[in-house]
């Protein structure tokens, strides 16, 4: 067992791994299993609360009573952070790329007010200025008397990593219960910190060959973020003996970016096909942005044969239901 800096127990885990059987002899490949992380909880569901566990921890250690974080405007991470502030106390600020519409909020954004977020919307030219608007914020909440901690996009820094290393000794265990050794875990990419986590963990606990979906960027960014992910992350704990054995020169990044599709949070009728099928055959609700995009892509490599010889396959599920609603209009009911 790996020593585990601050965590507070904000998600519900351990989620279950569950095999999605009719689905998996539709395809006739490898059996498809889905580690639920979309039952994190009902309103903080996804991936971004196991890092905020850690994330959080440390801000309160640190003495901070405000978050102030980024995202897109239908961002799982800032509903989720905007959700946590709110179960303890703390005020929460979200700097919001793209415009906020003239009728009532949706999906994630919705729920961002609901929780009393702060909210500020700019322009992607304005976003752009990212580090200018995060030490404007921090100014205005110091100037107040606030202590003010900033999050980056996704959670995904060296503390955020945590999230996935301890989810990884979920799956160990797993995988030990139901009896299988997958040949991959899969999973959606977007800032990168679920797949720093987890391909940490494959040097750390052993874990087979982890597999990141890109929804946005492509796979040279990625492996240069995990590598500088993992560095500050080593350099930061290095007092874990585990932490300090650690090379992030040795790890093995693989990420798919052939199905990111028209761009972020853009996905094609396809991919709203297959998030039908997951919902209708198996009553798993994937999203257009992440989750749908990255099933979608794994089912396509299983049908082109690349897991001919495997007899199971893993697919993280990292939650995103509020970003399909955000775009019902879209996936195909009448
Ligand atoms: C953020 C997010 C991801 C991507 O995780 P990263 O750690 O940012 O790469 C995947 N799925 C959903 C639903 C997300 O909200």
């Amino acid at each position: 067992m790996m020593k585990f800096p601050p965590r507070l127990t904000l998600a519900q885990r351990p989620t279950p791994l569950q095999p999605l059987d009719r689905l998996s002899s539709e395809l006739g490949g490898p059996r498809i299993w889905v580690k639920r992380d979309d039952l994190t909880g009902a309103v903080t569901t996804g991936n971004k609360v196991r890092k905020l566990e850690f994330i959080l921890a440390r801000a309160l250690d640190e003495g901070c009573d405000t978050l102030i974080t980024c995202g897109g405007i239908q961002s799982n991470h800032c509903r989720a952070t905007a959700i946590l502030g709110a179960q303890l106390g703390m005020k929460v600020h979200l700097i919001l790329r793209g415009e906020r519409g003239e009728s009532v909020p949706e999906g994630n954004l919705f729920l961002d007010y609901l929780a009393g977020a702060e909210v500020s919307c700019y322009p992607l030219r304005e976003y752009r200025q990212l580090d200018q608007l995060f030490a404007h914020w921090q100014r205005h909440y110091q100037s107040q008397g606030r202590k003010p901690c900033s999050i980056p996009v996704g959670g995904s820094d060296h503390t955020g990593v945590w999230g996935y290393i301890a989810c990884a000794e979920e799956l160990v265990n797993d995988f030990q219960v139901a009896g299988i050794s997958p040949a991959a875990i899969v999973h959606a990419t977007g800032s990168g910190g679920t797949q720093a986590g987890l391909t940490a963990a494959m040097q750390l606990s052993g874990l087979p060959r982890v597999i990141g979906m890109a929804v946005c960027d492509d796979e040279a960014y990625f492996t240069a973020k995990f590598r500088e992910d993992l560095a500050a992350w080593r350099e930061f704990y290095l007092d874990i003996p585990q932490v300090a054995a650690f090379s992030p020169d040795k790890i093995t990044c693989e990420v798919n970016d052939s199905y990111i599709g028209p761009g972020y949070a853009i996905a094609t009728d396809e991919v709203f096909a297959t998030i039908r099928q997951a919902a209708s055959l198996e009553g798993i609700v994937l999203d257009p942005v992440y989750s749908g995009k990255a099933f979608h892509g794994m089912l396509e490599e299983i049908r082109k044969g690349n897991f001919a010889a495997a007899s199971d396959i893993v697919f993280v599920h990292t939650g995103g239901v509020f970003g399909l609603m955000a775009q019902r209009d879209r996936a195909g009911i009448r």
